[in-house]
């Protein structure tokens, strides 16, 4: 695996969970307030010869309760902010038709349209809202053909206040948004250090741990059957103790990169101990593992470590198991380290399954 799909798994790990609960939360408090809001209105305007706001104000009650019910259904979708969106650009258009109580409606406007910004996504938002004031705008200066009437000067300190209000309610969203959107990269970037070994960047136990078997757990039909290769260097103590330390780690990083070689953008080669690797195969039987484990085998014996007038062979021993459900992924990479120590016991340089 990659360093870009390590952060993309990351990137998926820690999405965005937080903004969808509270957009949610907004949602499901914006629409009871708001719709039992609508209701008490269509009630106290029931009997002030105004029929068609009573209809709209219910219909928009029946329309957001709705249309909540209908998110509490579908949690995942997305639809249903949408659909809030368009509620409220019926609803202000209502009352600036109808003009309310004794021509009162405009004063409304302005929490309906911050319901707007709140409720539909940024970019969204902006064409709900340009849509609604733009009918809006179209009624206030054609005001023969509406129900209401406001005076000229009512009309100008409306769309003024109004356009200020919608220009800071926009900022506000903006500003909100960039510092997220910084906060969530710094964490990234935070998880993405935790989650990789330094040395030869592979992620290590923990990004197994944390993100990668999480992830298996909860989409098993991607990930099952899961075969794990456990991979360990044949006498590694020896290079160290020939030619040192750092050239211990660069035979590390040449062996990652020989494994890398061998391995698909899905499969994942994990640093899991000082001369130690994880390699887990989605979706893959035994059989499909032990040929990739035998290419990956057979590549590193192919390729010595070769550095000034290094040229030192290298050899790795493998053990493959398979999990094929999620009950018994730990049980099968204790197998896999079991059939590890056979492969070292039966003479090293070999795969056993
Ligand atoms: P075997 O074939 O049985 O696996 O023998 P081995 O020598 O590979 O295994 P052993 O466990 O005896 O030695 C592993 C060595 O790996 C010991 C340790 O110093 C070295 N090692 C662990 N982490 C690192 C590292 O990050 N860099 C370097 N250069 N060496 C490391
Ligand atoms: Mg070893
Ligand atoms: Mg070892």
């Amino acid at each position: 695996m990659d360093y870009s799909s390590l952060g993309q798994l990351l990137r998926s790990a820690q999405q965005d969970e937080a903004e969808a609960k509270r957009r949610k939360l907004t949602l499901y408090f914006i629409s009871y307030v708001g719709g039992t809001i609508m209701a008490i209105m269509a009630w106290l305007n029931v009997g002030t010869n105004n029929p068609l706001l009573v209809g709209a104000l219910t219909i928009s009650t029946v329309v957001i309760y709705a249309n909540v019910a209908l998110s509490h259904v579908f949690p995942k979708s997305d639809v249903c902010y949408y659909i809030g969106g368009l509620i409220v650009l019926f609803t202000i258009n209502v009352l600036v038709y109808t003009g309310g109580l004794n021509n009162t409606g405009l004063y409304f406007i302005y929490p309906l349209l911050f319901v707007q910004i709140i409720v539909v996504r940024f970019k969204p938002a902006m064409l709900y809202v340009s849509v609604t004031m733009g009918l809006a705008v179209v009624m206030l200066f054609n005001q023969e053909k509406i129900a209401a009437q406001y005076p000229d000067e009512h009309v100008s300190r409306f769309l003024i206040s109004t356009f200020c209000f919608i220009c800071i309610a926009f900022i506000g969203e903006n500003f909100w948004h960039q510092s997220r959107k910084e906060m969530l990269k710094e964490n990234l970037e935070r998880m993405r250090q935790a989650n990789t070994d330094p040395l030869t960047k592979l992620p290590n136990r923990r990004f197994l741990e944390a993100v990668f078997f999480e992830k298996a757990m909860q989409d098993p039909a991607t990930y099952f059957p899961l075969s794990a290769v456990v991979v360990d260097i044949d006498h590694f103590k020896r290079i160290n103790d020939s030619y040192g330390h750092d050239v211990g780690d660069q035979v590390l990083i040449h062996i990652t990169d020989t494994m890398k070689k061998a391995v698909r953008s899905t499969d994942v080669v994990a640093r899991t101990g000082g001369e130690e690797f994880l390699v887990l195969f989605p979706h893959a039987t035994l059989t499909q593992a032990v040929k990739l484990a035998e290419k990956m085998r057979r590549l590193i014996e192919e390729r010595p470590f070769v550095a000034g007038d290094i040229n030192h062979p290298i050899t790795a021993s493998f053990g493959v198991a398979t999990a094929l459900t999620d009950t018994n992924l730990h049980a099968s990479l204790k197998q896999a380290d079991d059939n590890l120590y056979k492969a070292k016991n039966a003479g090293r340089n070999r795969v056993m399954e």
